[in-house]
């Protein structure tokens, strides 16, 4: 019966969300997760196949799994990604199922992924004109966000969710736009803290723009924000509403306020590798048991094994820190 225990780690954090990375490559070049030029992708072959990720969450739900989120990379570059939707959503015990995306080819599939079973969208969406988008993400594509944006909410997409990664001396001038944004549109406009995960290794802390300075702005040229009740507890976001209630906010503060010790996710790669954390330096090779060799049984045993040794946190406000080699967009957000 031990194989059935939940995911409980040594801190006593239990483990019901996976985030499923479906691919590491990418039709733009956000300066906080990819190298401008030159980066090499994954072949096919070593992606796992739809049919080893939907075996790899059937093994994993008896275990306490229930949330999925799929990323990338950018996932909605994996052809045919509804299909894996339908897949996954067809598996008893799997009750929510997100994505995160960047917005480009949203408008042309927001309808097959919700008829398949998606219900919660997260688009990452750095700035509000084309200018300042290119800024971020060394490409174009500003407007096609946008459409992508109105297509989702259009479909039933409810909420749809803005992540805004917040850079000091890039966000200050979209802190009010954003603000307006989510009073104008419905969307909820969450702020990421910059975190140390890009791939040229150039993450400085004195980069990071903190929520508490963009709660100030906000709530200075807007009107006050007020923290929302009933905050979700494993949520990595701190939510809060305009006082006059329209418009949420949310903010990711992972350097200025971790969330760790309310951590319940892991996470498994595109080739196959599992991250009991965005940080953590080791990882567990599933791909050779997913596809060849490996009962249920041994990948569920190699799925408890790797969350019994997750750390307490992630060690970015320490001198210990190290940046994982593996830069966001091989490992999904
Ligand atoms: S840094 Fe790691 S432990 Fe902390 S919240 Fe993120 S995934 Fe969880």
């Amino acid at each position: 019966m031990s194989e059935l225990l939940p995911l409980i780690d040594s801190f006593g954090r239990l483990h019901n969300n996976l985030r499923i990375s479906v691919t590491d490559r990418c039709n733009i070049r956000c300066f906080y997760c990819m190298p401008a030029e030159n980066v090499e992708f994954m072949d096919k072959q070593e992606l796992l196949t739809f049919e080893e990720i939907e075996r790899f969450v059937r093994v994993v739900v008896p275990l306490g799994i229930n949330k999925l989120r799929l990323t990338g990379g950018e996932p909605l570059v994996r052809r045919d990604l509804d299909q894996l939707v339908s897949r996954l959503a067809a598996i008893p015990g799997i009750e929510d199922i997100g994505l995160t995306t960047n917005g480009i080819l949203l408008a042309e599939q927001a309808e097959a992924l919700h008829a398949a079973g998606l219900r919660r969208i997260n688009v990452s969406l750095d700035a509000l004109t084309p200018g300042k988008f290119k800024q971020f993400t060394r490409r174009d594509g500003f407007e096609k966000v946008i459409e992508g944006i109105k297509a989702a909410q259009r479909v039933g997409f409810d909420p749809v969710k803005v992540n805004a990664v917040s850079v000091r001396g890039l966000t200050e001038e979209e802190i009010v736009p954003f603000g307006d944004f989510a009073r104008n549109t419905g969307v909820e406009v969450r702020f990421i803290e910059y975190m140390p995960l890009d791939a040229d290794n150039a993450w400085e802390r004195e980069k990071v723009l903190f929520a508490h300075e963009i709660i100030e702005r906000l709530s200075a040229e807007i009107m006050p924000l007020i923290p929302e009740g009933n905050q979700e507890p494993h949520a990595p976001a701190t939510d809060f509403v305009f006082e006059d209630g329209i418009g949420r906010i949310g903010f990711i503060a992972s350097i200025s306020q971790p969330f760790c010790m309310s951590c319940n996710r892991i996470r498994i790669t595109a080739d196959g590798k599992l991250r009991n954390c965005l940080f953590s330096l080791e990882e567990t090779d599933l791909r050779l048991l997913l596809r060849r060799t490996g009962s249920d049984a041994e990948i569920a045993a190699a799925v408890r094994a790797s969350v019994a040794a997750k750390k307490e946190g992630h060690e970015i406000n320490t001198a210990r820190f190290i940046q994982p080699e593996r830069p966001m967009y091989s490992i999904g957000g």
